[in-house]
């Protein structure tokens, strides 16, 4: 058992308010933290970088030893799933400390091998739908489009708002807009409140009555930048200045308020402002892609089929630019999940041929290839021989 008492008087207590991010996976920092008392959450980004649960610390428990004995950007954003108390240790006090309590170095080498495992094979529990347990009105729209050259030519405008029962999933945060530097507010969903129902094949995560891909873009209202939340501090200086000139174009071209509760033409709204900043700011194709996805599912569920496979066939062309032209550094079993993902969306686009070449490019029989994603690579190729048959 660590001597939490004794620890306490050489660093630094620090509170954290249920919700409250403690840091954001990329970030640099040179502290790790002990769980002095509640809960955090561990998110680790999925293969197209969106943050996913995949394990709950408690007190006792410490997180952030990377960053502070490697000098590693944060590989996992942490969550305060309960108002805690937490010990911060750094480069000033963590000598002492370890000297004091010489069983915490060796429980920080035990947890640094084990917890990186343990949370590859949770990932691929959760991205399975194994790990559940664990975890119309008017259209009064306040978008107002006043050149609609940011969105498709086929989109349209669609009567669905959200349910004011979201708000029990949602508070308010103050965020600093890294572009213009001036504060606004945004709802923000209570990850601690979120219950994985299930996820489907083309990884859409289904949370039990809410929906957080409308809440997913926050959007500053003086400058429109718009990014994905856990993304959104991440603009260089450079950036900023470019974006911030063009800022007023882009503001002639649409207005955006969010309504209470928010309507989806306004969702929509943030994800096309998000694209406009990334066509900006980024090359990689994945950056796209990942919003085109999501475009997808909000398509699907306002039920336009057109929208729908034109937002799939963009997803599908950046994954696939990115798939063979991608300068990444990721891990087997990424490429095997972007060669699953690459599969559905060719299935969903009516290639089967290319269909079964992503599903067989999934397979990877050796050591380091994923059981589960070759299980649903296997399944996914059983099936389509079976509709060709017929
Ligand atoms: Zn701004």
């Amino acid at each position: 058992m660590l001597d939490i008492a004794s620890i306490a008087k050489l660093g630094g207590a620090r509170k954290y308010n249920i919700d409250e991010t403690i840091f954001y996976a990329g970030d640099s920092g040179h502290e790790m933290f002990i769980i002095l008392k509640g809960k955090v959450g561990v998110l680790i980004n999925s293969i197209d970088g969106f943050p996913i649960k995949v394990a709950e610390l408690g007190p006792g428990d410490f997180f952030g030893e990377m960053s502070l004995l490697e000098g590693m950007p944060r590989s996992a954003t942490v969550e305060a799933l309960e108002d805690c108390i937490v010990m911060v240790i750094n480069e000033n006090n963590f000598e002492k400390i370890i000297a004091q309590q010489p069983n915490l170095a060796y429980r920080i080498m035990k947890g640094m091998s084990g917890r990186l495992r343990k949370q590859n094979e949770e990932i691929s529990q959760l991205k399975h739908g194994e790990a559940a347990e664990s975890q119309a009105s008017e259209v009064n729209s306040s978008v107002k489009i006043l050149d609609d050259s940011i969105f498709p030519p086929n989109h349209k405008t669609y009567p669905l708002t959200a349910s004011p029962d979201d708000e029990a999933f949602l508070f308010d945060r103050e965020v600093t807009c890294p572009v213009c530097e001036k504060t606004f507010t945004v709802k923000s969903v209570r990850s601690s409140k979120l219950r994985l129902d299930k996820v489907d094949n083309d990884m859409r995560q289904r949370f039990i009555d809410i929906e957080p891909l409308w809440y997913l873009v926050w959007v500053c209202p003086h400058c429109y930048y718009s990014n994905f939340n856990f993304e959104f501090k991440q603009v260089s200086d450079s950036m900023a200045r470019k974006f911030l000139d063009q800022s007023t174009e882009l503001k002639d071209k649409v207005k955006l308020q969010f309504s209470n509760p928010r309507k989806i033409d306004e969702v929509f709204a943030s994800y096309y402002l998000m694209l406009q900043y990334l066509r900006m700011s980024t090359q990689d194709p994945s950056a796209g892609a990942k919003v085109w996805l999501r475009l997808s599912w909000l398509y699907y569920d306002v039920q336009d089929e057109e929208m729908f496979i034109y937002a799939s066939q963009q997803a599908y062309d950046m994954f696939k630019d990115s798939y063979y032209n991608g300068r990444r550094s990721t891990t087997v079993e990424q490429e095997q999940r972007l060669s699953l993902l690459l599969g559905e969306l060719s299935l969903r686009l009516g290639e089967n041929e290319e269909a079964l070449k992503f599903f067989r490019g999934a397979l990877v029989r050796k050591a380091d290839g994923n059981n589960t994603v070759n299980r649903q690579a296997e399944d996914r190729i059983a099936q389509l021989r079976e509709t060709n048959k017929t």
